[in-house]
C-alpha cells in the first residue's frame, strides 16, 4: 500500500549514509509500490551539484549497494526522476531560497532528514524555521550520535524544542527498525505462551551481544573521541535492553510503548566498577599489516579509548529484580553478531537418570547477520539408545511457513523511513528516554575518566578481554559463542 505524497529532503544527500541506506532504501521502497506517483526526494548538500548530476549519484550508490538483478532500468530511470537536488550551506545562507521555493506550496507531507554531523542540527533546525519551513506539520529525522553525554543531549533536545513539536523529532535508532524487533515484541505480547514465564522466577539471566568484526575502519576521529559506550551500549544495548525487559504497553502505541522502555532505564541499577569490563583491541596474531592494533587505526598511540565493553546489571523492579542482565559489544570480534538471549531456568527437579543430559530452555533472537529468532526445547533424542535428552531448536521465523512474500527482507532504514511520512513514533526514541539513558551511563564513563581507566587489550578475532569472560565465570555462566 502505498504511503501518503511526501516531500522528503535529505540534508547531507550526497554523504555515506544517504548513498549506502537511505536512498536505495527508498528505492526499494518505490519499485515495492511504496512510493507515490507525487514523491520528491531533495538532496540538500554542500556539494555543487545539479538535479541531473545529483540522479549520476544516486544511479551510482543503487548501482554499488543493489544487486543489478533486483531491478530493471526503466525501475531506475523512473525512481531518479522524482529527484532533486539543491546545493545549500547549512550554516551560510546558500540555497535556502532556492529550497523554500521548491517546498512552497506543497500540499505533500514534509519530512526533513539531518544526515550531516550533528553539530548542524541546530543550525539546520533554526533556518528551517527562519525560511518559514518548520511549520507544525513537518517531520524531521536525526541521526545518531545524540549528544555525548546527558547535558550535550538535554541541549539538543531544548534546541529541537524550540522550533519543532516532540511529535514531530523522529530520532533514529536503526536497531529498532528491524524485523525481528518487532517479530520479539509480537512473540512477547502475541502469545500466552512466553508472558508468564518472562520474570525472575523463571528467567536465569539474559544476555544481549553486539559483536562487529570491523574495526574503526573512516570513522576514527569521531570514534576515538566516543568509544563504544557512547557509540553502541547508551542507544543500541539500551533500546534492545528495553524490548526486552519492559511491561506489556497497554497499546501499540507510541506513547504507550516508550513510556514502558523509560521506566526500564529509570529502574536500572548503577553498574559497580567490577562489573565492567571495557576492551581495546589489538593486532590479529599474524595479520598486523592488515589488521593493526586501535592505537594504530585512530593514529593516537596513547589513546584509552574503548572498542568493547561487556557489563552486568539489574532492573530494580518486581519483575526482573534478582535476573542478571549482561551486556556486550566489541569491535574486531571472532564474527559479526547481535543477540539477545533468555537462558530460562533449570527445571526444578530431573525425573531422568543423571547422564541423561540436561539442557535448560534457551531463547535467542538473532539480529544479525541473520534475523530469526530460535526457542531450545529439550526432546528425547530419537531412537533405541534409551532416555537420553537433547535440545533441538524451533525456529520461530516462520520463512518457510510465509513463503517467500512473508519473508520479503525490508532493511531497517527503509521501515523507519516509511513510519516517518506514516507518522508513527513507536520505533523512535523519544527525547527523555534517550537523556534517561545518558543519565544512566555518564557516571559510568566518567568513572573510568576519573580512575584514568586503561582498557584490557584482546586481540582482533577473539571473543574479547578474557576479563569479560572472567565476568561471567564468576557468576558460573557463560557467554554465548560469538563465533
Ligand atoms: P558524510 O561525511 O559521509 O556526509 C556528510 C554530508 O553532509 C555530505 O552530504 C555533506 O555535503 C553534508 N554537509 C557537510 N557539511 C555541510 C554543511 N555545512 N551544509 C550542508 N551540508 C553539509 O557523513 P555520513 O557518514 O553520511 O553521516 C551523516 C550522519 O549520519 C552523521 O550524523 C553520522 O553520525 C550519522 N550516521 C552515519 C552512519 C553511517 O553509516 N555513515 C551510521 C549511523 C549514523
Amino acid at each position: 500500500i502505498p504511503v501518503d505524497p511526501f516531500d522528503l529532503v535529505i540534508f547531507g544527500g550526497t554523504g555515506d549514509l544517504a548513498r549506502r541506506k537511505i536512498l536505495p532504501g527508498l528505492f526499494r521502497r518505490f519499485c515495492a509500490g511504496q512510493m507515490p506517483r507525487e514523491a520528491r526526494i531533495i538532496g540538500a548538500a554542500r556539494t555543487e551539484l545539479d538535479a541531473s548530476g545529483y540522479r549520476d549519484v544516486v544511479a551510482e550508490a543503487i548501482g554499488e549497494f543493489i544487486g543489478h538483478h533486483d531491478y530493471t532500468k526503466d525501475q531506475l530511470t523512473d525512481f531518479l526522476s522524482h529527484l532533486d537536488y539543491v546545493p545549500i550551506d547549512a550554516l551560510g545562507e546558500t540555497g535556502w531560497k532556492e529550497l523554500q521555493e521548491l517546498m512552497a506550496g506543497s500540499p505533500h507531507i514534509e519530512a526533513y532528514y539531518f544526515s550531516v554531523g550533528p553539530r548542524l542540527f541546530g543550525d539546520l533546525a533554526e533556518r528551517l524555521q527562519r525560511w518559514g519551513m518548520a511549520d507544525s506539520e513537518c517531520r524531521i529525522v536525526v541521526e545518531k550520535p545524540f549528544g555525548r553525554d546527558l547535558a550535550t543531549a538535554r541541549e539538543l533536545n531544548q534546541t529541537l524544542a524550540t522550533y519543532f513539536n516532540e511529535d514531530q523529532i523522529y530520532r533514529i535508532d536503526h536497531y529498532l527498525g528491524k524485523e525481528t524487533v518487532q517479530n520479539l515484541m509480537a512473540v512477547r505480547f502475541g502469545n500466552m505462551l512466553f508472558e508468564p514465564l518472562w520474570n525472575a522466577q523463571y528467567v536465569d539471566h539474559i544476555q544481549i551481544t553486539v559483536a562487529e568484526t570491523v574495526g574503526v575502519g573512516g570513522r576514527a576521529e569521531y570514534y576515538d573521541k566516543a568509544g563504544a559506550m557512547r557509540d553502541m551500549v547508551q542507544n543500541h544495548l539500551m533500546q534492545l535492553l528495553c524490548l526486552i525487559a519492559m511491561e506489556p504497553p497497554a497499546r501499540f502505541d507510541p506513547d504507550a510503548v516508550r513510556d514502558e522502555k523509560l521506566k526500564v532505564i529509570r529502574a536500572l541499577d548503577p553498574v559497580k566498577p567490577h562489573h565492567l569490563v571495557r576492551g581495546q583491541y589489538g593486532a590479529e596474531p599474524g595479520n598486523e599489516e592488515e589488521m593493526p592494533d586501535y592505537r594504530t587505526a585512530v593514529d593516537n598511540p596513547r589513546s584509552r579509548t574503548e572498542s568493547f565493553v561487556a557489563l552486568k546489571t539489574h532492573i530494580s523492579n518486581w519483575r526482573w529484580a534478582s535476573t542478571p542482565f549482561y551486556l556486550r559489544t566489541g569491535k574486531r570480534m571472532a564474527a559479526r553478531s547481535s543477540e539477545i538471549t533468555v537462558v530460562f531456568k533449570d527445571t526444578p527437579h530431573s525425573i531422568f537418570a543423571e547422564d541423561a543430559g540436561r539442557h535448560r530452555n534457551v531463547l535467542s533472537i538473532q539480529l544479525q547477520p541473520n534475523e530469526g529468532i530460535t526457542l531450545g526445547v529439550t526432546i528425547k533424542e530419537p531412537g533405541p539408545g534409551g532416555m537420553r535428552l537433547i535440545d533441538v531448536p524451533l525456529d520461530m521465523t516462520f520463512a518457510e511457513a510465509l513463503g517467500e512474500e512473508g519473508a520479503e527482507q525490508v532493511d531497517a532504514y527503509e521501515r523507519l523511513i516509511m513510519d516517518v511520512i506514516r507518522g508513527n513514533q513507536t520505533l523512535f526514541m523519544r527525547g527523555d528516554e534517550v537523556e534517561a539513558a545518558w543519565a544512566w551511563t555518564d557516571p559510568i564513563i566518567s568513572g573510568w575518566e576519573a580512575r584514568n581507566d586503561v582498557p584490557k587489550p584482546y586481540d582482533s578475532g577473539s571473543e574479547g578481554p578474557t576479563d569479560a569472560t572472567e565476568l561471567m565465570r564468576r557468576d558460573s555462566r557463560e557467554w554465548r559463542k560469538v563465533s
